[in-house]
């Protein structure tokens, strides 16, 4: 087996030692918007070029002879990369550009749930960029009805920069109309809806297009400074329980989840004509009235990814190539049951002005219960350096979720340097009772 991956940052490091552990080891060739060296020591070739352009990508991965290909980020998802690959003949995990609209488009995905009767949806409605322009009247009765209470979200991907809440971003109606007409006036449509109060949690699937797997629940911290404080990030880490719940969720919320993401795979079947395979992430808050849905990728999410692979226990090869030949039912997938905690390592001046060129020198030997995976990292002249962004992520798994935020905290303290992460990832002052 020849395996293509798609993406360079610190998910698809862990894609990638995910593939290798596989017996036999496949060949790996990756093709990133950057040289990842610890991609790197797993591949034997490696191109760097545009995540945003379909045609590069397919044609380096039958120049290599790929067998099987799998997507990291979402840029080549929107693009269609997938179904560049699969009329290359290359059998592919990550969904055609159809149906990672799911992703790529807000209002696609809540009028689908609204279409096939799926529940989770807030209240929302859809504003056509012209037709606002020329009537504010609608949009401005929606605003005071959700007074205070409303989110407005960008239509298209707009790297978490095109949403913004009520209350955090928004502070009153006439910000609310200036973000409208800031859209409108790019030609973007936008989608306003009702705010959730909860606790988010994530729930991916592996999605054949009939069969589901469904991995351990996590969360994410998605703000840069302890508390829940400071901008917006990538994700600074994520933790999941040894039961594969979480520590706020009743069973039956995990089951509700659940049935969502096997509801929208379904949908989406209906909807496009063609079965969705790839990783279906759901992205969902436990509110006092049950699991509503915030948002769907149509991809792992980093840091997620980085816990759920390092759990992983079945043949991370087996389930790509049942993803791509609908035969998930005839595969085991299973997670060991244990807790686990990822901090990632972020250069001083993250996300805002961070610092780049910096030297990052990683420990000779971390404990068996630990992985290091990396980040926006480059080689210079055998010396890793940092380039500006997330840079190590450390995983640790433990029986209980405080042994696990231990070890990861133990790795980093030897990890020196003009960086910081976040410490109460995975504590007790940041884990959320039930609600
Ligand atoms: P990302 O790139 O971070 O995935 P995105 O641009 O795809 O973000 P969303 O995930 O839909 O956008 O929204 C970003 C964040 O805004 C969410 O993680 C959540 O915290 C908040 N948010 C979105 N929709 C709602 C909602 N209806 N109610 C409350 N908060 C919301």
């Amino acid at each position: 087996e020849i395996i293509l991956i798609v993406g360079s940052g610190a998910r698809e490091h862990a894609i990638a030692e995910a593939l290798a552990r596989s017996s036999p080891q496949p060949k790996l060739i990756c093709f990133g918007s950057a040289r990842n060296p610890g991609i790197a020591r797993l591949c034997s070739s490696y191109a760097v070029g545009s995540m945003s352009i379909a045609a590069p990508i397919a044609a380096f991965a039958k120049e290599h002879g790929a067998t099987l290909a799998i997507i990291g980020p979402e840029a080549p998802l929107a693009v269609g990369t997938a179904d560049a690959l699969w009329a290359a003949g290359i059998p592919t995990v990550g969904p055609t550009q159809s149906l990672a609209r799911i992703e790529s488009s807000k209002a696609f995905t809540r009028e689908l749930l609204a279409k096939y009767g799926i529940p989770g949806n807030p209240f929302f409605q859809r504003f056509d960029a012209a037709e606002f322009l020329a009537d504010e009247g609608d949009l401005t009765a929606v605003l005071r009805q959700w007074d205070g209470q409303h989110v407005i979200k960008d239509d298209g991907l707009a790297g978490g920069k095109g949403v913004k809440v009520c209350g955090d971003h928004l502070h009153s109606l006439e910000e609310s109309l200036a973000f409208c007409r800031e859209l409108a006036a790019l030609g973007h449509p936008f989608v306003v809806e009702e705010k959730l109060e909860g606790e988010e949690f994530s729930l991916i699937s592996f999605c054949d297009g009939r069969t589901l797997a469904h991995m351990p629940a996590v969360q994410d911290h998605k703000r840069a400074f302890e508390g829940d404080k400071g901008p917006n990030t990538g994700g600074m880490g994520t933790y999941s329980d040894a039961d594969h719940s979480l520590p706020f969720l009743r069973a039956d919320d995990i089951t509700a989840a659940r049935k969502i993401n096997e509801q929208v795979a379904a949908a989406l079947a209906a909807e496009c004509g063609a079965p969705y395979q790839g990783i279906l992430y759901g992205g969902f808050m436990a509110t006092r009235d049950g699991v509503r849905l915030i948002e769907y990728n149509a991809r792992f999410g980093d840091p997620e990814c980085l816990n759920l692979l390092t759990l992983l226990e079945s043949d991370f090869v087996a389930i790509c190539r049942a993803i791509a030949r609908q035969g998930l039912a005839d595969v085991t997938v299973e997670f060991s049951q244990l807790a686990s905690v990822c901090k990632y390592v972020v250069p001083e001046g993250y996300p805002e002005a961070p610092r780049k060129g910096d030297q990052v020198r990683l420990p000779e030997q971390i404990p068996g219960s630990a992985q290091l995976y990396l980040g926006a990292v480059d080689e210079v002249d055998g010396i890793l350096v940092g380039t500006g962004s997330r840079t190590v992520a450390v995983v640790a798994t433990a029986e209980t979720l405080a042994a696990a935020e231990l070890v990861a905290e133990q790795v980093i303290a030897t990890i020196p340097g003009p960086f910081f992460h976040r410490a109460d990832i995975g504590t007790k002052a940041l884990i959320q009772r039930r609600i």
